[in-house]
């Protein structure tokens, strides 16, 4: 195996400092094709080093916004250009179909253009005061940041935290999932090449407990973003207690898709097919929980079912493939214990179940009791749950009825019904009548068991900078 990927440090892509290395495996042959520099607190101490250098006495803080933002669209340029690259990795290290990767690699080139964009020409609020003073707001640039990223979509959901980081003025340091390391080292190549000073993006790899462990607990860093699973959240935030670093948490979701018996029911059909079943169900906003109206339950279960069983999977590279193997044999493992245990609980499976190799088909349950694990808990994989509903009042009861709270969907032709039932679910997004539909401008965050903190726009400025009132004497009477 010839491929290698590296940490990409103070500008230089280097091993780790006791040579270690690792295989990243593909899903679909369930072989390594690549190996990976394997880091540990040393190569994690020595990324925020170079980080802690870049922004104290490099040119990237004080460079302004303008030189800022043309370099950042130079390297959406050069993500853009070296496309297929970036998609192969993300395919190869986690099964996702090739095509479905290509749309994350635009997705990825847009973060960087758009919070570029964003951060050359937000305005700061002035607030005139009676006093004869005026108050107003700067955003300085707040440090060193760390962004932890998970397998499940890597390089889009790396770059919706390090684009608006650099954009802000912050150097960075990422640590991509293990399981999907490579993207980022591609990436922090470009960022090199796109004319982004040393030190300003680095990247280490390894895993969370060692890695991980090290960039949350050091106290040269001044903000830590982090996206993966819930449990993993309560560890980082007890790690950045320590030093009071501010922490900004994405974490799972069990989320709710509400289908209301007036829905159009082929957009409904079509948008929750996707919304649990993109991916392979490995999306934090998946609607695992579907509730359908009564008067509508056959009709929607006979199309959804039959929609599910012509999604085509096999091969990620085959353009025609929707749907990829698990993301690893540790993943797939976790969601068979899932599948393998529905009679156990007294529900049933309408369709689905294991394929070959680490494949879970789509699959639709019915009749699992509501304290069931496949209610409560997050699969993170093929598989939903249907439960019938017949009121408003009863469907906002059992979609609020989670530890969880990321997002929903709700499907109505009722405009008055899809505001009530917006307001009253406890989450961080709501889609009406579609789902997956994304502003960067909108807040992006969990409630409950799903988050802390909202990023997108201005609330990634919030987060990212250290916001400061000047207040200011203006009428030359001093007071
Ligand atoms: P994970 O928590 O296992 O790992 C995420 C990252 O955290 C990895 O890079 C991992 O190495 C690192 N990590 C693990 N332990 C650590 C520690 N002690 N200290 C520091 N870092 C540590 O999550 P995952 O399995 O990679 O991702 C799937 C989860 O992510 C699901 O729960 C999913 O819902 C969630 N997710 C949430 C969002 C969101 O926006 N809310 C988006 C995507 C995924």
């Amino acid at each position: 195996m010839s491929t290698y990927f590296a940490h990409v440090i103070g500008g230089k892509e280097v091993d780790s400092l006791d040579g270690a290395r690792f295989d990243t495996v593909n899903p679909w042959t369930r072989e390594a094709w690549a190996e990976v520099a394997l880091g540990d607190r040393a190569d994690a101490e020595a990324a925020v080093t170079a980080a802690r250098t870049a922004f104290d006495d490099g040119p990237w803080p004080r460079l302004g916004y303008g030189e800022r933002q043309r370099l950042l669209h130079r390297l959406a340029d050069l993500m853009e250009a070296n496309a297929d690259e970036l998609a192969a990795a993300d395919s190869h290290d986690m099964g996702k179909p090739l095509a479905q990767c290509h749309h994350d690699v635009a997705r990825a080139a847009l973060n960087f253009r758009f919070f570029a964009d964003h951060a050359k020409m937000a305005t700061a609020e002035v607030l005139p005061m009676d006093s004869g003073h005026h108050a107003y707001t700067r955003f300085d640039p707040a440090g060193v940041v760390v962004a932890i990223a998970p397998w499940n979509f890597p390089l889009m959901l790396e770059t919706w935290k390090v684009a608006p980081a650099l954009a802000w003025g912050n150097t960075v340091v990422l640590k991509p999932a293990e399981d999907t390391p490579t993207s980022a080292t591609i990436l922090a190549r470009l960022a090199t090449e796109a004319g982004l000073p040393d030190g300003v993006f680095n990247v280490v790899h390894g895993y969370g407990h060692s890695v991980g462990a090290a960039l949350t607990g050091d106290p040269r860093v001044d903000r830590i973003t982090f996206t993966g699973e819930t449990g993993t959240g309560k560890t980082i935030s007890a790690a950045a207690a320590q030093n009071l670093t501010p922490v900004s948490l994405e974490l799972g979701g069990k989320n709710c898709n509400i289908v209301f018996a007036d829905a159009e029911l082929d957009n409904a059909v079509h948008w929750s097919i996707q919304s649990i079943f993109r991916n392979a169900g490995q999306i934090c906003l998946s609607g695992s929980r579907l509730f359908v109206q009564r008067p509508i339950l056959d009709e929607f279960v006979k199309r959804f079912v039959a929609a599910a069983e012509a999604m085509t999977f096999g091969d990620p590279l085959d353009p025609a493939t929707e749907f990829g193997p698990l993301a690893s044999e540790q993943h797939f493992e976790k969601v068979k214990g899932y599948v393998e245990s529905v009679e156990q609980y007294g529900g049933r499976m309408l369709t689905g179940g294991l394929g070959d190799g680490w494949f879970v088909k789509p699959t639709v349950l019915v009749d699992m009791p509501l304290d069931s694990p496949h209610v409560q808990e997050e699969i993170f994989g093929p598989v939903v749950v249907i439960h019938p509903f017949d009121s408003e009042d009863e469907v906002v009861d059992l979609a609020n009825e989670s530890v969880y709270g990321l997002d929903a969907q709700v499907f109505t032709e009722d405009l008055h019904t899809a505001h009530r039932v917006s307001a009253r679910l406890e989450v961080g997004t709501v889609w009406v009548n579609c789902f997956f539909i994304r502003d960067l401008r909108a807040p992006f965050g969990g409630v409950g068991a799903s988050g802390v903190g909202r990023e997108g726009g201005n609330f990634s400025r919030e987060f990212f900078t250290e916001p400061k009132a000047v207040i200011m004497q203006i009428t030359g009477k001093p007071s």
